[in-house]
């Protein structure tokens, strides 16, 4: 394959077969691949607006049975540091998104055997009782097949029953890179195959729920397996059109069980810039700068992306394993003018809301990032206490027979 010709071909706009997408992630500079990538970008977004969205990034839970061998946030079932969080520490969460602009919660957390589907039903209808246009964007795939498996009911009616309480759509996280010797060597195989993961995202859109998608780049994974993954992507976009955007972050090292180092800014950049070039039916590209910083996220706007995230409210996740960055909205607004851009505020469905919430409202700047727990907090909240719980030690902290 020649480089020339997969140029000729991105700058014209034209779908990338494999080989194509081959030579020019291995081989075009970089800052030829930013331009075509750039260029692409343009192409959906002739406008110049590049978008955000005020949200906060709630982890419901940190116990998880799934044990990926390249988080640092999970806690085993039974340990002295793992959480559930209460419903009213949620409420408290949402008032706080609320007051700086936000209208969503972004909502993950570990697979967790003692929290069953009843507590996600209830809780979901609890938050929309109280905040009726409030948005939940919540329960990536893997948690979604978590949820089937511990309720034994298949994917399709766990999604519809998690709607008819109040699931507003589907984040993309858990996909890692969707090749399945990749997954097997990560210790995320049992959570969710490739397929497995593709599948509840075609349930989802199936039932009307748009959704996004992630890769996470960085661990074991060949170049050419993460052109797989961009290109099973693709290829369930064409089938369902159900994802509204895509979204890359290099795996966060720090207190992983695989260590290891994370990869530079330039590899994120042609990483995006390729995402951006393969991925040709999708809107929208998202700067990573929650794990790359903001520089490095203000650059993403050269390199193919047209959306900044999330004003970062809370974060656990990235944070236990190393990455600490934080932007307010007045920070956001200002990269993204800074780069000639015009800055958005959008929703979920990446819609533009209007001009930024702090030029017309006095919101608190935020220089700390808020966490799910304080240090040393923990513990399970009386009122999950009333849903029966399935491990030995749930059961038995909730006098249920059988552990
Ligand atoms: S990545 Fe998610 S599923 Fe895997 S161990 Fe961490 S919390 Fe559990």
């Amino acid at each position: 394959m020649s480089l020339n010709r997969a140029i000729r071909r991105a700058a014209e706009g034209q779908r990338l077969d494999v080989g194509e997408a081959r030579v020019l992630y291995a081989t075009a500079p970089t800052h030829l691949l930013g331009q075509l990538a750039d260029r692409q970008r343009a192409r959906r977004h002739p406008d110049g607006i590049v978008t955000y969205i005020i949200d906060r990034n709630v982890n419901y839970t940190n116990v998880c049975v799934a044990r990926c061998s390249f988080c640092a946030f999970y806690r085993p079932v039974g340990s002295a540091e793992g959480y559930v969080l209460s419903f009213d520490e949620i409420f408290r969460k949402i008032d706080e998104t609320i007051a700086v602009g936000g209208g969503q919660l972004l909502l993950q957390g570990g697979h967790n055997p003692d929290v069953p589907l009843q507590w996600y039903e209830d809780l979901f209808r609890a938050v929309k009782e109280r905040y009726p246009e409030f948005r939940l964007h919540a329960l990536s795939p893997p948690e979604v097949i978590h949820i089937s498996r511990l309720s034994g009911l298949p994917v399709p009616a766990v999604i519809q029953r998690l709607i008819a309480a109040g699931l507003d759509s589907i984040p993309g996280g858990g996909a890692e890179i969707l090749v399945d010797r990749v997954r097997k060597l990560l210790h995320c195989y049992g959570k969710a195959t490739a397929d497995e993961w593709l599948d509840v995202m075609r349930q989802a859109h199936r039932n009307g729920l748009r959704t996004t998608a992630t890769m996470m780049y960085g661990t074991v994974e060949t170049p050419d397996e993460r052109l797989e993954h961009l290109l099973r992507l693709r290829e369930l976009q064409d089938e369902t059109g159900g994802f509204t955007a895509f979204i890359t972050w290099s795996y966060q090292p720090d207190h992983t069980e695989l260590s290891g180092v994370e990869a530079t800014g330039v590899e994120y950049l042609r990483t995006l810039a390729i995402a951006r070039l393969v991925l040709d039916n999708f809107d929208n590209v998202q700067a990573s700068w929650v794990t790359q910083g903001g520089k490095v996220g203000q650059l993403s706007l050269a390199f193919g992306a047209n959306d900044m995230g999330s004003v970062m409210i809370e974060e656990n996740v990235v944070r236990a394993a190393g990455a600490s960055y934080c932007m307010d909205e007045v920070e956001i607004v200002r990269n993204i003018e800074d780069a000639g851009f015009v800055p958005k505020r959008r929703n979920m469905h990446y819609e533009v809301l209007g001009e930024p919430f702090c030029r017309h409202a006095d919101v608190p700047r935020m220089h700390a990032l808020a966490t799910a727990k304080a240090a040393g907090e923990a513990g399970v909240p009386e009122d999950l206490l009333k849903y029966p719980a399935r491990s030995r030690e749930g059961k038995a902290a909730r006098g249920q027979r059988g552990g």
